[in-house]
């Protein structure tokens, strides 16, 4: 457990000044990833004056940005609605053709383009204020009490003020400065310790390679082995996203998402193998004569680092015995489908409120992969649509917390659950 810590090193002194206070709101967000933009969202619906502040200049966060187009294991609620706009505008390409009740499908592919159409059209509607290009810095905190958060963008450095705030930075930013207690260690096992820097090949045809595929699988594997020695770290491509295009990902460890010399590394060497690897797969891959390189990711691809010591802790044990909690604002269907996570884990595990809450501070949620969790429930579910979960449990809860004019920790289970269920969310 720690809290924000300065590196060592020669220091200057920040002068104290004055700032601007850019806007007031009842819920104010940081971040518009997967949790954040669910919980502005869901905030908003349930009738609370909201901000959404994201440093870029889209929402969506990994799931459009990150290139991270694969949803999967996914319970009804938010990710189902963003899944059948998403359909109307053929955006999402159904892998499985799996559908089961209560549990729409699994992995599907979104076109990462559409996705942040439809996430701002929903932020519109619901009367979310968006506040794009702002770079959340500072909490603001009173009395343990956390009131707003400092952001810096072109127009300088200012305030927003809000009498609930929801860290949905994915990496803690505002309950670390915030002095909260947090946990960064990770297993280097763990699919949530890599980091990485997706990008695509378009113009391949899929048939041709499909069929080299399946009759080369060893051949096929020399090659993925081949490809990770000339890119110098694993390359992970899945190449079912479209059948003119293929997704290539990473697997990059040892590298912290919360170390800016760290990000820089892995932007720059990715980046320096972006082109060997593509002309490997160009020149030595039935299908990919025409190729090109299609796009890379805007922003990297980071899967895990602080987390929240909320007022619970979800663990592994908890998840092994599918422990059963009062407060269970979500269903994570199934844990992550990789190699990469332990065994032996329960399906349909209940995520308990009390992990969005942090143990001391007030004022604050925090939302996404950030969640109060030891390494293992966190690697296990912490991906996009555990993450939307956790963002309508937290905007729910914020709204009900300024409507009855309380601390977050203080909103009442049953309530909360009510509302979430009305909402169309499935609860135990
Ligand atoms: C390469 C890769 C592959 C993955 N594969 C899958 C998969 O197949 N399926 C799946 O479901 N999940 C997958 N995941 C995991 C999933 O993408 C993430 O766990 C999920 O997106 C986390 O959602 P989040 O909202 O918590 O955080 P993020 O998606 O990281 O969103 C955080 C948002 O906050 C913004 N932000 C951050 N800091 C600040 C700040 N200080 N001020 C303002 N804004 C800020 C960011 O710009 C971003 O928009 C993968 C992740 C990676 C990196």
């Amino acid at each position: 457990m720690m809290k924000e810590r300065l590196e060592k090193g020669k220091t200057i002194k920040e002068p104290a000044r004055e700032i601007n206070v850019f806007a007031e709101a009842e819920v104010v967000v940081v971040g518009g990833g997967p949790a954040g933009v669910t919980a502005a969202i869901t905030a908003a619906r349930e009738g609370a004056d909201t901000i959404l502040v994201e440093r870029y200049g889209h929402l969506g966060g990994m799931a459009t940005g990150g290139l991270v187009l694969m949803i999967n294991q996914f319970p009804p609620g938010q990710t189902q609605e963003w899944m059948d706009k998403l359909e109307k505008v053929g955006g999402a390409h159904d892998l499985a053709k799996t559908k089961e009740p209560g549990m729409m499908r699994h992995a599907i592919m979104v076109d990462p383009e559409l996705l942040k159409c439809i996430l701002n059209n929903m932020a519109l509607e619901a009367g979310v204020k968006q506040l794009l290009h702002s770079w959340g810095t500072r909490a603001i905190v009173e009395k343990n009490n956390v009131k707003g958060i400092i952001f810096e963008s072109k127009s300088g450095r200012q305030a927003v003020l809000g009498k609930v705030i929801i860290d949905a930075t994915g990496d803690g930013d505002v309950f670390a400065s915030a002095g909260a207690d947090y946990d960064d260690s990770v297993d280097k096992g763990y699919r949530s310790s890599a980091l990485a820097m997706v990008f695509r090949i378009g113009g391949i045809d899929f048939d041709i390679f499909a069929d080299f595929r399946s009759a080369n699988p060893e051949k096929w594997q020399a090659m993925r082995d081949e490809v990770d020695g000339i890119a110098g770290f694993h390359v992970g491509p899945v190449p079912a996203q479209r059948k003119d295009v293929f997704w290539v990902n990473s697997f990059i460890k040892d590298k912290s998402a919360i170390k800016v010399e760290d990000l820089t590394w892995v932007e720059t060497h990715v980046r320096a193998a972006m082109m060997p690897v593509y002309e490997f797969y160009k020149k030595r891959t039935p299908g990919f004569e025409k190729s090109y390189i299609y796009d890379s990711a805007s922003q990297l691809g980071t899967r895990g680092s602080r987390r929240l010591v909320g007022e619970y802790v979800l663990t592994e044990e908890d998840i092994k015995a599918k422990k059963s909690f009062d407060d269970i604002v979500g269903v994570f269907p199934q844990a992550v489908p990789t190699g990469m996570a332990p065994s032996g884990m329960q399906k349909n595990v209940g995520l308990p409120y009390r992990c969005l809450v942090p143990a001391s501070l007030e004022g604050l949620l925090a939302a996404g992969r950030c969640f109060s969790s030891d390494q293992t429930a966190n690697t296990m579910f912490n991906i996009i649509p555990h993450c939307v979960v956790m963002g309508q449990a937290a905007g729910t809860a914020a709204a009900l917390a300024v409507k009855n004019k309380i601390q977050p920790r203080k909103v009442d289970y049953k309530t909360l659950r009510q509302r979430l269920s009305a909402q169309g969310v499935t609860l135990p």
